[in-house]
């Protein structure tokens, strides 16, 4: 059968991946505290017998004074700390690994519980993440270890996929970006390792974690999901009361081009896709993104950016047009600048709002998973 066909959504159990051998022993199935909702963890200390002043003051050590182990909160008696670790466990990742500079955008590589590694990007305020000015600082996040969905040009794909990330390894990425930057991070993007539409539930507490006052406390608006396009996920998305922003990766305007290079665009052709865009667009007040990877010879033709343009006309959709950054072990090319140019000009031809990064090195969205994977190469 059709590896595409087989897509199970929620632990994609059947697909076929390479398994990572991790350097440490599972240590523990026990929920994380950082994993639970105000409600879920006022709930859970209302059944021990506790008062929600208690489950106030927790969250306030989880999420404002952000220690890192359940003996350092000492407002809780020794007895009540006694049960949480017997119930819950406070691990975080460690960064075993920063590229970049102070200054420029950087990359971690982070280690898990379990040993294995994802990485997540901190863009600068004044770097915006489409390379415009901007006063944010932006944190681009993972979803998953791995990605089984095999985009041809991502290097997240070349060792399939791992598993999810659990909730708490989402939201733990913002924190330890914020502790090294010692600032705000205020505009999340879902574009790191993994597909984060396949690991919905996840994904969803997360966002409730970051968007919750007694949580991280960052508008729904500044949260871009960005997806292959799993069609029915997107729907559910869009009946979700949050205003989240949705990212799509489209990089082919045709079902021939984009099959060539997404897998996923097998099993949900584009016209369902963008069905589920329009659906989308009516349930919500955000602006889509398209992302387009302009690469040589394979989905540059000017043809391309004309169809494009009425696609992206259909959902009043902004494009981001991002020349190939190549990624070590995969054959693709950048086209030349001034190609990229004349795709560009198709498009604001026909009205459509696009941007066109041109600099070298901001090569985060076109090569997530590098630092990974070679992290995953040299302890092979
Ligand atoms: S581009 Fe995204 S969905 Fe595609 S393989 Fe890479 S991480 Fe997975």
């Amino acid at each position: 059968m059709c590896k595409k066909l087989s897509f199970k959504l929620e632990n994609q159990p059947s697909l076929d991946f390479k398994p990572q051998k991790p350097d440490s022993p599972i240590v523990s199935t026990k929920p994380n505290l950082r994993s639970l909702t105000a409600t879920e963890l006022t709930d859970s200390l209302a059944a021990l017998g506790q008062s929600s002043y208690r489950a106030t003051q927790l969250l306030d050590w989880l999420w404002k004074k952000r220690v890192n182990s359940i003996d350092d909160m000492s407002n809780l008696s020794a007895e009540l700390r006694e049960i949480l670790k017997d119930k819950y466990e406070l691990t975080v990742p460690t960064v075993v690994r920063t590229q970049g500079s102070q200054d420029t955008t950087r990359k971690f590589l982070l280690k898990l519980h379990d040993g294995r590694f994802v990485e997540c990007v901190l863009i600068p305020a004044s770097v915006g993440f489409y390379g415009n000015k901007s006063d944010r600082l932006t944190l681009c996040v993972s979803s998953q270890v791995g990605c089984a969905f095999d985009c041809k040009f991502c290097a997240s794909g070349l060792l399939g996929f791992t598993r999810n990330l659990s909730a708490d390894e989402i939201v733990s990425q913002i924190l330890l970006a914020e502790e090294i930057a010692k600032d705000k991070v205020n505009n999340i993007v879902f574009m790191g390792m993994g597909e984060p539409l396949a690991n919905l539930p996840n994904l969803l507490k997360a966002v409730e974690l970051m968007t919750s006052h007694q949580g991280l406390n960052i508008g729904a608006r500044h949260l871009t999901i960005s997806t292959s396009g799993v069609v029915p996920q997107i729907k559910k998305l869009a009946d979700h009361p949050k205003q989240i922003r949705l990212a799509i990766s489209l990089h082919g305007a045709t079902d021939e081009v984009r099959s060539q290079i997404m897998p996923v665009n097998d099993r949900w052709k584009i016209e369902e896709l963008f069905q589920a865009l329009k659906y989308w667009t009516s349930k919500k007040k955000q602006r889509l993104t398209l992302e387009y990877i302009l690469i040589k010879g394979v989905n540059d033709d000017l043809e391309q950016a004309r169809i494009l343009a009425k696609r992206a006309k259909s959902v009043g959709a902004f494009v981001n047009l991002i020349p190939y950054n190549t990624v070590e072990g995969l054959q693709w090319e950048r086209p030349s600048e001034d190609h990229c140019r004349a795709f560009r000009n198709v498009l604001s031809k026909h009205d459509v709002p696009a941007t066109l990064r041109l600099e070298k090195g901001h090569d985060i969205d076109a090569a997530c998973g590098q630092l990974r994977l070679r992290e995953e190469l040299s302890t092979e």
